[in-house]
């Protein structure tokens, strides 16, 4: 059994910390919204009050939190987990943020003696439930090989894909592939209507073939019964393809594909609707060609 400091509740967060409870793990959680820690707690997760007490007695803390501001605020901040761990600890930090702000963490990790890990997740809010996450791993082999049952518990494929920085930039192509499956689904979608095909049809055959995503397995249900509730919300996929451009124009490269949707979930942020699951590219599709045919 791992003592395990677990900061950051949310749609994510909560089942990760729920099935390293079911794994026998001691779990100390906190977050900062009060409706997260109550959620939390109704799922039978210990909660605390503050980082503090969630990663003072921990062997390793997780943090699974919104964006880069977000980590480095509570890693490296006052009362934050380098400030309050223990000796010998572990830091693993499962949220989505930049490769260079991750591997910045690690240096003032590393540099103080403790083992760190970037290890974001893909598998969405399912994938966390049933506890199948794919796990993208940077960092020093040790410290992956250390962390690895802990990890097990979460997700079913834990790769260890380079040193710290390595699991952001793996993740930051996850999202360029899923922003673009999903692109094509809201095509086909719009495509499909146009003709008066049965969508939920179309897309069980397609699902099957060449042309089959998770992201057609995961978001089908939601689009034809127009439920945008997320799930993944659009403003974190634009922080993630905020993420990809960065390092692409850093890198001098030209991504068309990726430079469109990115527009396209932008304008879905700007119009109000950050809050929805992006699968939301669905409906913004159907609206744009309603106001062309209009
Ligand atoms: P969320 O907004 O639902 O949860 C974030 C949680 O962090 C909230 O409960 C909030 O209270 C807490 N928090 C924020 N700032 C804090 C602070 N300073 N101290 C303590 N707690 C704080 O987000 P989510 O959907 O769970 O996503 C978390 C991360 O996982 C993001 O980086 C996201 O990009 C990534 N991710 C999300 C999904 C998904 O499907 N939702 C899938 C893969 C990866």
């Amino acid at each position: 059994m791992t003592s395990i400091g677990f900061i950051g509740l949310g749609i994510m967060g909560r089942p990760m910390a729920a099935n390293l409870v079911k794994a026998g793990h001691s779990v100390s959680a906190f977050s900062r919204s009060q409706e997260s820690r109550n959620a939390a707690s109704a799922l039978g997760i210990p909660v605390v009050e503050s980082v503090r007490a969630a990663v003072e007695t921990a062997d390793v803390v997780i943090s699974m939190l919104p964006d880069s501001p977000d980590v480095e605020a509570v890693a490296l901040g006052d009362e934050g987990i380098l400030a309050s761990l223990g000796p010998g600890a572990g830091y693993i930090d499962m949220s989505t943020i930049s490769p260079a702000v991750a591997r910045r963490i690690a240096a003032a990790f590393r540099d103080q003696g403790y083992s760190v890990l970037d290890a974001p997740v893909s598998g969405g809010e399912a994938g966390a439930k049933e506890g199948s996450l794919s796990i993208m791993v940077g960092g020093d082999q040790g410290d992956f090989e250390r962390w690895h049952k802990e990890l097990g518990a979460m997700g079913t494929t834990v790769v260890h894909v380079g040193e710290s920085g390595a699991g952001q930039t793996v993740k930051a192509a996850n999202q360029l592939v899923v922003a673009g499956h999903l692109q094509m689904l809201a095509e086909a979608v719009v495509f499909l209507e146009a003709q008066q095909a049965d969508v939920g049809l179309a897309l069980s055959v397609i699902a099957r073939g060449l042309g089959g995503s998770t992201v057609i397995d995961r978001k089908t249900a939601g689009v034809l019964e127009d439920d945008y509730r997320p799930g993944f919300r659009a403003e974190l996929h634009h922080k993630d393809l905020n993420i990809v451009n960065d390092a692409a124009r850093t890198a001098g490269l030209s991504l068309p594909v990726t430079s469109l949707v990115s527009g396209l979930v932008q304008s879905i942020v700007e119009r109000g609707d950050g809050g929805l699951d992006h699968s939301i590219l669905v409906s913004s599709a159907r609206n744009a060609n309603a106001a062309v045919n209009a």
